[in-house]
């Protein structure tokens, strides 16, 4: 049977791929054996040459994802490039921060569209493919979704992000349900606080990010490294009997 956490062979999509998390899932999907679709709306990033180092294949497909109208395309191009799609991390997210009293619609549909309207549709998309493969070759596909700490906690100033995030949760177990009987584990990583673009601002609030430290168990913020780490777990033989699972990766901020 082999090591089962071994992808070699296997053709992953990941969204948001560029920077943060999404590039440290990429890189740790490749070194894992896997192949990697890179998708966002640059491609200027060196997440394709830190993947080609790893010896695996790395292609860039640049697709706005803040509407459904690119999916369809994504998953061509992907199947076009590396001839399947096994693995699908959804991992392109944004955040908008206003109180609920002062929140606008406008911050609302932008954070929703993005983080659960297109996440559904893309997965859809290649749920289609992965169906029509798997039944033939017995080989299982794996979606990953980017969840959050407020999959589980509400949170403040983030009422899109929050309502979005818990979507996620709910369409990770939906999703399981319905298709583990076709060959599909459908699982999600909920990050903790990670040291990305996307939390600059509190890392440099020197006050804020003594108190975020201090309330994690690890003392430290995860690098995106360490979601790649169950990235590839859940993207492997090793977690064929893992579904609906939500997996928090927070240096135990929920145990506290
Ligand atoms: P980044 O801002 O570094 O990454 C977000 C990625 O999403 C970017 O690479 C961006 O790519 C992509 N993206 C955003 N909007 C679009 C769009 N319209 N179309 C295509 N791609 C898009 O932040 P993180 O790495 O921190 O976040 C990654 C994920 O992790 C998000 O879902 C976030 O909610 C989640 N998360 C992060 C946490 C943290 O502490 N950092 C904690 C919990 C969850 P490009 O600019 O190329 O389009």
């Amino acid at each position: 049977m082999g090591n089962p956490f071994d992808l070699s062979g296997r053709k992953a999509v990941v969204t948001g791929a560029n920077t943060g998390i999404g590039q440290g899932i990429a890189v740790a999907l490749a070194r894992a054996g896997a192949d990697v679709a890179l998708v966002g709306r640059s491609t200027a990033s060196d997440t394709q040459s830190l993947i080609e180092r790893e010896g695996r294949k790395a292609i860039q497909i640049r697709a706005d994802l803040s509407s459904i109208a690119p999916t369809g395309d994504v998953v061509a191009q992907a199947i076009d490039a590396l001839g399947r799609i096994d693995i699908l991390v959804n991992n392109a997210g944004i955040i908008r921060r206003a109180d609920a009293l002062d929140f606008s619609e406008e911050d609302w549909d932008a954070v929703v569209d993005t983080n659960l309207k297109v996440l559904f549709f893309l997965t859809q998309a290649v749920g289609r493919h992965m169906v029509g493969w798997a039944s033939q070759s017995g080989e299982r596909g794996k979606i990953v979704n980017i969840a959050s700490m407020l999959t589980f906690q509400g949170g403040i100033r983030v009422p899109s992000y929050t309502a979005s995030k818990s979507g996620v949760g709910g369409l990770t177990k939906l999703l399981a349900n319905e298709w583990a009987a076709k060959g599909i584990n459908v699982n999600a990583i909920a990050p903790g606080y990670i040291a990305t673009n996307n939390t600059a601002a509190l890392q440099a609030d020197e006050n804020r990010n003594r108190q975020i430290m201090e309330r994690i168990p690890e003392g430290r913020w995860g690098d995106p490294a360490d979601i790649g780490g169950a990235a590839v777990f859940l993207a492997s033989r090793a977690a064929d009997y893992v579904q609906g699972h939500i997996l928090a990766v927070d240096g135990g901020w929920l145990a506290r």
